[in-house]
């Protein structure tokens, strides 16, 4: 049966699903999702991250990383945490970047947070050049996390959580659900009264203008929760990028891509990505309520620059040769460049109150 099928069927009994629901099911479900029984990244697959267009990027975080260990004083081992590694090509770059770090490899241990069994081994196969050295473990949730100090990366993880959509109508607030319409087709449907979700809607924004959609990631908060929580009685930080928005917006950020194209979010689910762009101050808002001190967000291209992106894009261009040159200037420009993910993408970062704040965050 395909998703669309299953998802079919599923509605005939059960009637309309929440977008949320929908979208669960469609990115990760164990039979069906997108994630789970697809390889989305790289040219061939779906679309392009940031660490799959130049080993810079999980290079500077693993740099951003050891230096916070450094600052932090810290005698304890640390726990090396990645939300989402998609094909653990940011992990492997963190590591190849932090293998000159005096004592910072003894130190750490490596924790992948995955879903998709297909990406675990994929994983596993790119850090297979360090893990007779550094104990590497997978996990399914964060809160299976040790009890100990933990740094925290998640590249576009929080934009492939599902999301509930609300629209403020003449009659009040109806939720966007995924039904069946006349045709047959999967489609949207308003809810016709308030759902229990609109209770997510945050008070302060009910009274938007009619008209205004907006989108709430219980899943996002609740990571970011059990991340502040974790960082807060252990000790670390966290550093999340993402396509993201950093102030209150009244309409649907939600997209999908297929084959390096915009994707209608209802066709052939399953066989597409869905992301909705984050509420970052929502989730600095989050981490401040659990004590946990927040920087940013900033943009992802200033957040290279200040960590040192053109350092070492000369670094690797001493060595290469013509064509290897090109290829850096424009993996530089797309990373940080403001018509491309420069500005789009952006950081916030999450630390116990006691460490010190993270570079990159300085003077921004
Ligand atoms: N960080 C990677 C991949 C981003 S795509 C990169 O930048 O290239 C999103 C990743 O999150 C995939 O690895 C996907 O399988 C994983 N993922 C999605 N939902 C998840 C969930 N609820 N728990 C754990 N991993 C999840």
């Amino acid at each position: 049966m395909s998703t669309e099928e299953y998802l079919k069927t599923i509605i005939s009994a059960q009637g309309p699903l929440t977008f949320a629901q929908y979208m669960s099911i469609a990115l990760s479900d164990s039979r069906h999702g997108y994630y789970t029984t697809k390889q989305p990244f790289g040219k061939k697959g779906d679309f392009i991250t940031a660490p799959e267009i130049s080993q810079m990027f999980g290079e500077l975080i693993g740099i951003w990383a050891a230096s916070l260990w450094q600052a932090s004083g810290t005698k304890e081992e640390v726990a090396i945490v990645e939300l989402g590694p998609g094909r653990g090509t940011l992990m492997h770059d963190f590591l190849s970047g932090t293998k000159n770090v005096l004592g910072f490899h003894n130190k750490i241990s490596i924790h992948l947070i995955e879903i998709s069994p297909k990406l675990k081994d994929i994983q596993k196969e790119a850090l297979r050049p360090f893990s007779d050295k550094i104990k590497v473990q997978w996990h399914n949730t964060f809160d299976e996390i040790p009890a100990k100090p933990a740094i925290i990366v998640a590249n576009e993880f929080f934009d492939a959580l599902p999301v509930h959509q609300f629209i403020n109508t003449e009659n009040g607030w109806r939720e966007n659900m995924v039904g069946i319409n006349a045709e047959g087709d999967l489609d949207i449907i308003l809810s016709p009264s308030e759902t229990t979700s609109c209770a997510l809607i945050p008070k302060k924004r009910r009274n938007s203008p009619i008209g205004a959609i907006i989108e709430t990631c219980p899943a996002a908060i609740a990571i970011t929760r059990d991340i502040a929580e974790h960082i807060n009685k252990n000790g670390g930080a966290a550093l999340f990028i993402d396509y993201g928005y950093d102030e209150p917006i009244i309409e649907s950020t939600l997209q999908s891509v297929k084959n390096h194209k915009f994707h209608d979010l209802l066709k052939a689910p399953g066989s597409a990505d869905i992301t909705a762009h984050v509420d970052f101050l929502l989730l600095k808002q989050v981490a401040e309520e659990c004590m946990a001190t927040a920087y940013g967000p900033i943009e992802q291209g200033s957040f290279l620059h200040a960590v040192g992106i053109n350092i070492r894009a000369d670094m690797l261009k001493n060595k290469a040769d013509e064509k290897h040159k090109k290829d850096i200037d424009s993996a530089l420009e797309r990373l940080t460049d403001s018509s491309q993910m420069g500005e789009l993408f952006k950081c916030i970062a999450l630390t116990h109150p006691q460490w010190p704040m993270p570079e990159g965050f300085k003077n921004v």
